[in-house]
């Protein structure tokens, strides 16, 4: 039988696994001698057995009964005795904090007759019936699930205006009793007079806390697994509420917000436990307590030293006073905002607390990317509207603008603008672009207005579904009737999904003006900049950038991207240049064909030369035209309607144009035409585009061109384009690396063979994920995930992160057996995950070359890098 009771001198800060963050810490705090009183934890395997079996498992009950024995022994009274009753606090503390998500019960021990022995053994009758209303309040809520409030109104009619610390004995006797009736109305039983009773049924209420609503809705959102389970910890019980010399109270060892030292907490006098933070009384600042106890305030100071040093990191902490004498009830590394963590980091390493290796693990490429979004300067000024999805955090404010056309346009005129639509779609990539933010009323977090929004590092509130937006008439309609026009302004805030009507004004970050090549200005600006200095230093992937012009890469360049790692070549076909891929479409034989295809290779030759200039010297890989071809085509519905409306006056392109489109209809279009499919079915396409890479690469100088051939399945497919490809090149006297994407199951599973025809490898997540588990990604969201992600089928979607069981197993495969195959084969990625931090960490385990993202990511992806190697 395993064991599942320890001691609090048998544990470690290193069991939090076993015993929560709680009971680790508070065995830590004891065996360095720290006044933490006496008790034991319950570990969280006993939890999973009880979760799983809806049972203690054999053996607890005797196990717990030693250790309470032990415990008994150790302070010389028994729980609940009834002259001088040990009293226990019966505690929740899982492995990740939750902080208010689950359980505790104080005072356990106390019925009616302990009540009267802790009167008489404190002296202090006042306080020994607090204790006890306190007990049968927090047992009632907890364990016998009775709502807080029916307790709290009783006390409020009881108390009038008077303070909790004024209410006399005879009142606290009178609230027990109502309690009492409370509890036998509510719940249809008596408040359990029996301690063991008590102390049991309170371990029980911790464990089925684990599966509170609050909790399984805290752990989805914080991506804290749902399996792990929670310790109990049962702990002597030490009051702060004995009077005006004793007390409780919470600090920080230093300021979780600026990361600065200090002396930061609250002390709440002749208070227990949550008090503190429950705002019943007001507390003062822990400063005070100098005051009011010196002695208690050094000593607490004093610990507080060691905890930090102890722990090399910020900690917080939960203390109590009694009579004088101070307890140390909990700590923990505490949380932080962003920009703590980054100072803090690297001011203990000016404290010689840690070196740089550990500062670089002590922050996140999520920590990283929040600091680099604008924000909103000061709330106010503005009415909001409604509140959407937080899709991409940021703060934006512009003139509400409804197509992409208007908004490059608007935008063009130096005017800021928020793109307002039901959703977006790949042709709304230039009004994106354009516009300050983006706000879509459908879709969830991983539509594309938001990926393609959080990738660009753009402010986007997605699935705002109360808005009725119109596009036509160019407005939209929000709760109680209030329209918003075209041009009117609003603001949106990515980072809470709210919406404003008017704007909020907004301020660029220090540290995102930092990676634009600004100066180092402020602390924290520094602390970024030694914490990426160093992350470079040490990491072993490259990172390149997703950009498909010369800005973008440009941008790319200033953020650190080594490279381009994917150059999407089908925007450069929309636009005005929509008639002339119409005319390739349409041309009926090869020479009107070419005809259309000589037409696009200049303008081809100057969108790659310009980002061969961007990033002169460095590689850039140019994936040949990928989407279906009727993306580029007017829509069927709306182009049939329009040769049906105008009938015998139907222009003659259109109805040829109405022709091909129901030919080039799909059903599957995902699975159907499209990339190297296309590439071989319409002949000269690729080889134009391989011409136009050729030119583009003679006119720079120091351009590295790497080609890359999209959704090839198998070799075959490869070698066609690989062999005209090559005599293209040779013919323009260029070099230039030939390679292929890796987003077709079975490319990755015959990589062996493909690597035969290929120089380079990169991993197209994107349709991996979706081909790999069969469904679609514009699809899927709205459908299922939710439901998939309550069920726990994935704790987090596959396009966010990636699947390693799955789609991670098809990227090793791929690695080796392509690695095997050539040796030196460069391997990168280049989809959505690219930028996301689990998805790097893979990336470097499966011994990936690079990762590309977009942009606005590449810090992250460089931050990330640089932590996986450590
Ligand atoms: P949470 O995890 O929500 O902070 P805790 O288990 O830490 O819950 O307990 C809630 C409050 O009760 C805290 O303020 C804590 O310090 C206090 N408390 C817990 N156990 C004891 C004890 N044995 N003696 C005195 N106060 C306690
Ligand atoms: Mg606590
Ligand atoms: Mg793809």
């Amino acid at each position: 039988m395993p064991k599942y009771v320890y001691g609090f001198t048998e544990g470690n800060k290193d069991l939090k696994d076993l015993l929560g963050g709680k009971g680790a810490n508070l065995a830590e705090m004891t065996n360095i001698g720290l006044p933490v009183p006496p008790g034991f934890t319950i570990t969280t395997e006993a939890c999973r057995h009880y979760l799983r079996h809806g049972a203690m498992p054999g053996g607890l009950e005797e196990e717990v009964g030693e250790y309470l024995a032990a415990l008994e022994a150790r302070m010389g009274k028994r729980l609940g005795q009834a002259d001088d009753p040990l009293l226990v606090s019966v505690r929740s503390g899982a492995r990740f904090s939750m902080p208010g998500m689950m359980e505790t019960v104080l005072n356990i021990g106390l019925n009616d007759d302990s009540v009267l022995g802790l009167a008489k053994q404190s002296g202090n009758d006042r306080f020994a019936w607090d204790s006890y209303r306190r007990l049968i309040q927090m047992f009632g809520r907890t364990v016998l699930g009775i709502d807080g409030e029916s307790f709290e109104d009783a006390m409020d009619d009881l108390k009038g205006d008077r303070d909790d610390t004024e209410l006399e004995t005879a009142d606290l006797q009178r609230l027990v009793e109502t309690f009492k009736g409370i509890v036998r109305t509510r719940a249809g039983r008596e408040f359990p007079a029996d301690p063991r009773e008590q102390m049991d049924l309170a371990v029980r209420a911790v464990f089925e806390s684990w599966n509170a609503p609050r909790a399984v809705l805290y752990r989805r959102q914080e991506r804290i697994p749902a399996g792990l389970g929670t310790a109990v910890n049962v702990v002597a019980m030490v009051f702060g509420n004995m009077g005006p010399d004793s007390g409780t109270g919470v600090a920080f060892t230093r300021d979780p917000g600026s990361g600065r030292r200090g002396v930061y907490g609250d002390y709440l006098r002749d208070a227990q436990g949550e008090d503190v933070v429950a705002g019943i009384r007001n507390t003062v600042p822990l400063q005070e307590l100098e005051t009011i106890n010196p002695e208690a305030y050094h000593e607490l100071l004093g610990i507080m030293a060691t905890l930090e040093r102890h722990y090399r990191d910020l900690c917080d902490i939960e203390f109590t006073i009694e009579r004088g004498r101070l307890w140390m009830l909990q700590t923990r590394v505490g949380k932080r905002t962003a920009e703590a963590a980054f100072r803090i980091a690297t001011q203990l390493v000016d404290e010689g607390l840690i070196d740089m290796d550990e500062a670089v693990t002590r922050v996140t490429g999520d920590q990283l990317a929040h600091l680099m979004f604008p924000r909103f300067a000061a709330t106010g000024g503005g009415h909001r509207l409604t509140t959407g999805m937080n899709a991409s955090p940021g703060a934006a404010a512009g003139r509400a603008v409804f197509s992409s056309e208007q908004a490059v346009e608007v935008a063009g005129r130096g005017e800021a603008v928020i793109l307002v639509r039901r959703e977006t779609n790949p042709d709304d990539l230039a009004g994106m672009i354009a516009a300050h933010g983006v706000l879509t009323s459908r879709g969830g977090k991983t539509s594309h207005a938001a990926v393609v929004a959080r990738g660009m590092g753009k402010t986007c509130v997605c699935g705002a579904e109360e808005l009725e937006v119109d596009p036509h008439a160019r407005r939209f309609t929000a709760p109680g009737g209030v329209v918003v026009n075209e041009g009117d302004l609003i603001s949106i805030d990515g980072s809470t999904g709210a919406v404003y009507l008017g704007e909020v004004p907004v301020t660029a970050s220090p540290v995102a003006r930092y990676f634009e090549g600004g100066p180092v200005e402020d602390e924290l600006v520094r602390a970024v900049d030694r914490v990426m200095t160093h992350a470079d230093a040490v990491r072993r992937l490259e990172a390149r950038a997703n950009a498909d012009t010369p800005e973008d890469a440009a941008r790319a360049r200033r953020f650190g991207a080594l490279g381009v790692g994917l150059c999407r070549t089908e925007h450069m076909f929309l636009g005005e240049r929509r008639r002339l891929v119409e005319d390739l479409i349409l041309a009926l034989g090869g020479k009107e064909r070419q005809v259309a295809l000589d037409a696009l290779e200049p303008l081809q030759t100057a969108d790659f030369a310009g980002i061969f200039g961007a990033m002169r010297g460095l590689p850039v890989t140019i994936r040949l035209i990928d989407p279906p071809l009727h993306e580029f085509l007017p829509d069927l519905t709306d182009l049939a309607v329009r040769v049906a409306v105008a009938g015998e006056r139907a222009g003659d392109r259109d109805r040829r144009l109405l022709v091909a489109v129901r030919r080039l209809h799909e059903q599957n279009p995902m699975l159907g035409l499209r990339g190297v499919r296309l590439g071989l079915a319409i002949p000269g396409l690729f080889a134009m585009q391989v011409r136009a890479i050729a030119a583009a690469a003679r006119q720079v100088e120091g351009a590295r061109a790497e080609i890359m051939i999209p959704l090839v399945g198998a070799v075959q497919e490869l070698e066609i384009v690989r062999e005209e490809a090559t005599g293209i090149l040779a013919e323009a006297g260029v070099e230039a690396a030939i390679g292929t994407m890796i987003e077709v199951p079975r490319a990755a599973l015959t990589a062996g063979q493909i690597a035969g025809a290929a120089d380079f490898f990169s991993f197209g997540t994107n349709d991996l994920t979706q081909m790999t588990w069969g469904f679609s990604r514009d699809d899927v969201e709205s459908a299922f995930f939710g439901r998939y992600l309550d069920l726990g089928v994935f704790g987090v979607s596959p396009f966010e992160s990636i699947d390693r069981d799955g789609v991670g197993r098809l990227m090793r495969i791929a690695a080796e057996e392509g690695r095997r195959a050539r040796p030196g084969l460069k391997l990168g990625i280049c989809g959505e995950h690219g930028g996301d931090p689990d998805s790097v960490h893979f990336c470097h385990e499966i011994g990936l070359d690079y990762v590309s993202c977009s942009p606005f990511r590449v810090p992250v992806a460089r931050l990330e890098a640089g932590r996986a190697a450590l």
